[in-house]
């Protein structure tokens, strides 16, 4: 791996940069997560990204990306970071589904559903868990019939991020023949179909975004479904790996997060106990590392490597790294940290809050120890 960046990599940052400096909005946007109004102002924002042709940088040019490569997309991640820009609403869709689509969709499946994702005109939800069948994926209930040309889907859904305001589901159903990891296949669904009762359910620091979901006999059309049908589950790891190993979190957040953090420690160390100095060159070193093993990664894609279980080392690296990055910010504040008019120090506690759901969602951490035990270190079940 070689850490220089070549002239052009260089001259990509500066566009980048140049940009985001003219675009990005002066004032920070109510959460997406917030309320309708907070939603609707990061579409909107999504839209002023596409007329730069900044969606998804490493999609194909024809379904509304620049054709660039995984160390060009963490330039981008970088920089966007760095300059302080909304946050992706449309991340299910971008980071998520839109690899798996590349991977396994039809070419008028690419062509239907990519180019919408990247401009932020249909925004997707990931409809996975359900109330038995979290940790344990394999136990989903809901099902998907065929009826001629058609799916009808039934079932219970539940902790769907953004699910309140997106546009469109993905979703894991069970199919003809199933049985446990067989016979599961992934199916797009409109949130708002006939049969589709979306409920908020509300978290703890008031955001109205999260959802569980009811279907009730709705109809799709089998064009609807990803790959063949019970191959849902292979989709789906494919899926969790570019989530764990690489897109999901990207370093930049924590790096950003981390110079804070040292900006923190700087302001109010006389008032702070010395020996959370420790903790935050702990915290810095975290991002970094983060950040090198990522361009690993990425680099090994580029060569044609796939990732593999290792995505779960990285999956309880990032989250683990969040939560002690933003502890040490709490004890540097003290009592400040919980006061709603302190200025600067309650996003801390709003970013803590958000930083203890990482070991769980994504495949809880405790079940990313179980993948490591057993497919990497070959320890029996
Ligand atoms: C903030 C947030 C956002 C989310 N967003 C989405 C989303 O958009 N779409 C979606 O589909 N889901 C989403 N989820 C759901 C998430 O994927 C599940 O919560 C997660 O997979 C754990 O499942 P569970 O909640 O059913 O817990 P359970 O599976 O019931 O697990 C409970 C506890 O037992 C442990 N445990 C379970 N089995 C084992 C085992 N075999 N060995 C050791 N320990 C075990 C778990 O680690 C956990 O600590 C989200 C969750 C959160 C917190």
């Amino acid at each position: 791996m070689d850490l220089t960046y070549t002239p052009a990599q260089q001259a990509f940052r500066a566009e980048v940069r140049g940009w985001l400096e003219a675009h990005v909005p002066a004032r920070p946007l109510e959460h997406f997560d917030a309320s309708r109004e907070g939603f609707e102002a990061h579409r909107l924002w999504e839209r002023t990204l596409k007329t730069g042709d900044w969606g998804m940088v490493t999609w194909p040019k024809e379904y509304g990306g620049r054709g660039l490569d995984l160390i060009q997309w963490l330039i981008f991640e970088e920089e966007y970071a760095r300059a302080g820009a909304p946050g992706r609403v449309g991340q299910n869709g971008i980071f998520l589904l839109g690899p798996t689509l590349i991977e396994f969709g039809t070419e008028e499946q690419k062509a239907r559903f990519l180019p919408p994702m990247a401009s932020g005109e249909e925004i997707w939800a990931q409809a996975w868990s359900e109330p038995q069948a979290g940790s344990d994926l394999a136990g989903v209930r809901s099902t998907a019939v065929p009826d001629g040309g058609d799916y009808v889907l039934s079932g219970h859904k539940i902790w769907s991020s953004r699910a309140v305001f997106a546009d469109w589901a993905f979703g894991l159903f069970r199919t003809p023949g199933s049985e446990r990891h067989k016979g599961l296949s992934l199916i797009f669904f409109p949130l708002d179909a006939p049969g589709v009762t979306v409920n908020a359910i509300r978290k703890i620091n008031g955001h109205v975004g999260f959802a569980e979901i009811f279907l009730e006999e709705v109809r799709v059309p089998a064009f609807n479904r990803l790959g063949e049908e019970g191959q849902g589950w292979q989709i789906c790891m494919a899926t969790a790996g570019f989530e764990r190993g690489l897109m999901l979190r990207s370093p930049a957040r924590y790096q950003v997060a981390a110079a804070a953090l040292a900006k923190l420690w700087r302001d109010r160390k006389d008032n702070a106990d010395r020996a959370l100095e420790a903790e935050v060159v702990r915290a810095f070193m975290n991002a970094e590392a983060y950040a090198l093993s990522i361009y690993r990664t990425a680099s090994a894609l580029i060569a044609g490597a796939r990732i593999g279980p290792e995505a779960s080392t990285n999956k309880i690296f990032w989250s683990e790294l969040d939560i002690h990055l933003h502890r040490t910010a709490l004890a540097i504040l003290g009592p400040e940290a919980e006061l709603l008019t302190a200025p600067g120090a309650h996003d801390w506690i709003d970013d803590y809050i958000f930083a203890l759901g990482g070991p769980i969602y994504a495949g809880s951490n405790e079940i990313q120890r179980n993948i490591i035990a057993e497919r990497m270190l070959g320890l029996p079940r």
